[in-house]
């Protein structure tokens, strides 16, 4: 038997036409860099949103499933595309604009990107690309920043205010399938090419609803979140589209992301809540210990994208900031856990501990387990494996062709179509994940696991230490080894002999896993998307362009 419930497609153009009607008065607002701030309502953003679909259909002939690209801080006018763009039935592809040159064109090509969507101080990048963008038709440039090297493109030129000055701020949004592509997303590609993860309406959608509930991120529109993660980086973790479901206001840093600006914004705007992966943070940890700021109104702390070190978390909770740990990726829209500590635990020591975990799985993300001879291990809080992970807004297949037909790696889905996530971790009975590692990182001595997450957690807790990264490098007895690369603070006066002892004795690190290849580096290399850049610094190492001490 069929229900006899209204079968309403889950589209972007609803949660626009919501946020626009009913949060018209919510805000995005856009750091500048100047006195004031740029500030757009929630109805004038669904306006401008129409009349930029009208110019992409009218005047650039945008069709179908087109492919739309943008190469853009966040700020408003990128929310404008976020919602124009899947709304009008065309696919939004957000290009991460910290990636090599190569990468860049490579995915433009894999993805045929019809038109980009380009900030004005964002030209130098792609200008030197056009020669190899043989599908760009159109360029549209909001913001300031030269034009002059776009002078000659095979691409028509042009400019985002005058395109959609003067066209109606209405649109006969088109009824379409949920499960039509909305966006596309590439994987941030550490090793082979860059992977295109392609949502739906309806994955968007359910996504947005799980980011909103109050064991997530539970924001209101009496909150204000600064959306520091690029909305390049998994749609800014949904927070765009979440945002408009329930008028939280958005403050957008554009292109300011260094940490004193970030400072400034806090103090200034007083956002409620903020996101974005640690590194980001350490940097503003460092800047407010050096210069203090007033920033009490930030209450919550959204950090993913890497383990958050326990040194961050409670250095935040010092200042009164309170860190939300979670766990997701490009595959998985990105939100998988968050470490919301269950109700026995409030006020307990145990409470720490469990916000220090990756978090728990939401309803609509199931789990498993699965061990290195493809086992299934239980939920045990000890059986560590290889996470695997279903659900309506997780990744089923890659985009593989310009036909839009995907195919499906086996070493990335199951047999039964999970997603493998190359996580590896422990999961409690009551649900929470502990990652231990990604199964590339982890470092493989004598036949058991060392954890490189926890050797650099416990580095990172030395007052001594701004950052640390360790990854295995060769060892002809032990097969792997860990390197210890370490980020001294200014003034530091430690060595590597107090270093150990202080992993052993404060840390409580078993002997074995004790490195004893230990090596200073400037900073620690970061991916596009600020992660900690292992792949590098194996390299580095492998040719012998580190100078590393034996202890
Ligand atoms: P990306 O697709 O670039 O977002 O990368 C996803 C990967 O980032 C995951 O597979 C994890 O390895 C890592 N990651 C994300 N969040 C966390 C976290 N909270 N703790 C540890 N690793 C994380």
């Amino acid at each position: 038997m069929l229900s006899t419930m209204q079968d309403v497609p889950l589209l972007i153009s609803r949660i626009l036409t919501h946020g626009s009607r009913v949060h018209g008065a919510s805000r995005v607002t856009t750091w500048t860099g100047e006195a004031e701030p740029h500030r757009r309502t929630f109805a004038e953003i669904g306006g401008r949103a129409a009349q930029l679909a009208h110019a992409l259909r009218d005047e650039l002939g945008v069709r179908d499933d087109d492919r739309v690209a943008t190469l853009m801080w966040n700020n408003a006018e990128h929310v404008e595309a976020y919602f124009a763009v899947p709304a009008m039935g065309a696919v939004l592809h957000t290009l991460n604009l910290r990636l090599p040159a190569e990468q860049l064109a490579w995915i433009v090509n894999h993805a045929a990107d019809k038109v980009v969507v380009v900030n004005g101080s964002l030209i130098p990048l792609l200008a030197p690309l056009l020669p190899r963008l043989p599908t760009l038709e159109h360029i549209v440039v909001s913001g300031p920043g030269d034009r002059a090297p776009l002078a000659g493109a095979a691409a028509r030129v042009h400019e985002y205010e005058d395109l959609i000055a003067g066209r109606p701020t209405g649109y006969d949004w088109p009824e379409l399938d949920e499960r039509r592509a909305a966006a596309m997303c590439y994987t941030s590609g550490t090793t082979g090419d860059p992977k295109g993860v392609v949502y739906s309406h309806r994955s968007v959608y359910l996504h947005s609803m799980q980011v909103n509930m109050a064991q997530s991120m539970g924001l209101t529109d009496r909150d204000t979140s600064l959306v520091v993660v690029p909305q390049f980086h998994v749609n800014a973790w949904g927070l765009p589209h979440a945002t408009f479901m329930t008028g939280v206001n958005m403050l957008m840093p554009d292109r300011f992301l260094q940490p004193a600006p970030l400072a400034g914004m806090i103090e200034g705007e007083r956002p409620t809540h903020a996101a974005a992966v640690p590194t980001i943070w350490q940097g503003l940890l460092a800047e407010l210990h050096a210069r203090p700021r007033d920033v009490s109104s930030l209450t919550q702390v959204t950090i993913g994208g890497s383990a958050c070190p326990p040194s961050l978390m409670a250095a935040f909770d010092a200042l009164g900031m309170r860190v939300c740990h979670a766990w997701g990726m490009t595959e998985t829209s990105p939100l998988g856990t968050v470490a919301r500590p269950p109700a026995h635990a409030a006020g307990t020591e145990e409470e720490f501990a469990y916000r220090l975990t990756q978090g728990r799985f939401p309803a609509g993300v199931e789990a498993r387990l699965t061990g290195p001879g493809g086992e299934r291990l239980p939920w045990d809080g000890a059986s560590a494996g290889e996470l695997e992970v279903r659900g309506a807004w997780i990744a089923g297949a890659y985009y593989n062709g310009p036909d839009a037909e995907p195919l499906r790696p086996t070493d990335k889905f199951s047999e039964d179509g999970w997603l493998k996530t190359g996580d590896v971790g422990t999961i409690s009975p009551d649900g929470f994940l502990t990652l231990t590692d990604r199964a590339k990182d982890v470092i493989k001595s004598g036949g058991e696991w060392i954890s490189s997450v926890e050797l650099e957690n416990a580095l990172m807790s030395h007052p001594d230490v701004a950052e640390a990264a360790v990854v295995a490098v060769p060892d002809e007895k032990w097969g792997e080894r860990p390197l210890a690369t370490v980020v001294l603070r200014e003034g530091a006066r430690t060595d590597f002999e107090a270093l150990r002892a202080f992993l052993t004795e404060e840390a409580h690190i078993a002997r074995w896993q004790l490195p004893e290849r230990w090596t200073i580096v400037e900073s620690v290399p970061k991916t596009s998307v600020g992660k900690f850049d292992k792949k590098v610094l194996r390299r580095r190492y492998a040719e012998g362009d580190l100078d590393v001490t034996r202890l």
